[in-house]
């Protein structure tokens, strides 16, 4: 059997764990404790508006969690997200970065933009889901539900499609927006796009990242951009690094890109001043959007 492991001798799914059941109970414990003692924040990742009104300016962000183990340092989502999304945790992450994210964009700096939040598919399934969103948003009255954007993944809409629709219907009801996130990369495809109620569309980093490169990637996408715009979907690309990228996003018409080009995830802290120093991209006129177009 596996050896007991002692308090502070382990690592996070390190060479020192002896089992996958040591591993995953040893990670569970963790990061039930860590979110009790506050180590888990969401830092943000801001988004700039590539055409329309706002052209060149930024118009809201993403939080993205972010582990200050006491030990390890910083841990990032892939090391922890799957154990957390097969349990129960997955919920209370789901609560303590949609009041972090509320509490973030009710500060008078972020007054214009919006928030995307993560939710996992065991959260978003869950019957209090509905509840848990609503009573976040009235602990933070001076934010429109508008502002507020709920990210889902393909995985999490398809577990139960008739559910996923239910729940996401009833956020665009309480006013909330519905991102589609990682695009392209599980089952859904353009024509369940006109099942689902969302807003967003976000287009997954690999095919940004191949977009310059591979005429396949550039069809996709470019087909992508065109559907979303003709069901009314908004469309953001993912992971945008190069400027290249931009340009040739911009000249398919994505309306918003996020990427390290513009900024990296940074803490609540920093954002301030980020967003303070940011001036409008020049190549980026804002222009009435195009009938059409
Ligand atoms: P995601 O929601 O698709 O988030 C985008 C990921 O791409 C983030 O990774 C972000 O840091 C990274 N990224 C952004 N721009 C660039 C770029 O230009 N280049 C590259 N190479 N990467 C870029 P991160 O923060 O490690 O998060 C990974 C995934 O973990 C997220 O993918 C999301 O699925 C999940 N996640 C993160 N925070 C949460 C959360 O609070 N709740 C839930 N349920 N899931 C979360
Ligand atoms: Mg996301
Ligand atoms: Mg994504
Ligand atoms: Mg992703």
């Amino acid at each position: 059997g596996a050896r007991r492991l002692g308090r502070g001798e382990h690592c996070l799914y390190g060479p020192h764990l002896e089992s996958r059941v040591s591993s995953r109970h040893v990670l569970y414990a963790e990061l039930r404790q860590g979110l009790r003692r506050g180590e888990l924040q969401p830092w943000f990742q801001p988004q700039l508006a590539l055409r329309g009104p706002q052209a060149g300016q930024v118009v809201g962000f993403e939080a993205l969690l972010r582990w200050q183990h006491p030990r390890q340092g910083q841990v990032a989502p892939g090391r922890f997200m799957p154990e957390a999304e097969a349990s129960p945790l997955i919920r209370d992450i789901g609560l303590q970065v949609l009041d972090a994210t509320l509490t973030r964009l009710a500060a008078p700096d972020c007054a214009a933009l919006t928030a995307g939040v993560n939710i996992g598919a065991r959260h978003l399934l869950d019957e209090r889901f509905i509840e848990d969103v609503t009573a976040a948003l009235s602990r933070h009255p001076g934010v429109p539900p508008e502002r507020l954007e709920i990210e889902v993944t393909e995985t999490a809409a398809f577990a139960d499609v008739g559910l996923a629709v239910r729940v996401l219907q009833r956020l665009r009801a309480l006013g909330c927006r519905v991102a589609l996130d990682d695009f392209g990369t599980g089952q859904a495809s353009l024509t369940h796009l006109q099942d689902l109620p969302v807003t967003r569309l976000k287009i997954d980093r690999r095919f940004v990242s191949r977009l310059a490169a591979s005429p396949r990637e550039f069809a996709i996408v470019a087909g992508t951009l065109v559907t979303a715009r003709g069901l009314g979907i908004e469309t953001v690309a993912e992971g945008v690094e190069a400027a290249e990228e931009q340009a040739l996003l911009t000249r398919l018409g994505c309306d918003v890109l996020q990427g390290f080009l513009l900024a990296r995830p940074m803490p609540g802290e920093a954002l301030g001043q980020w967003l303070a120093s940011h001036r409008p991209d020049p190549a980026l006129p804002a222009a009435p959007p195009q009938p059409g177009a």
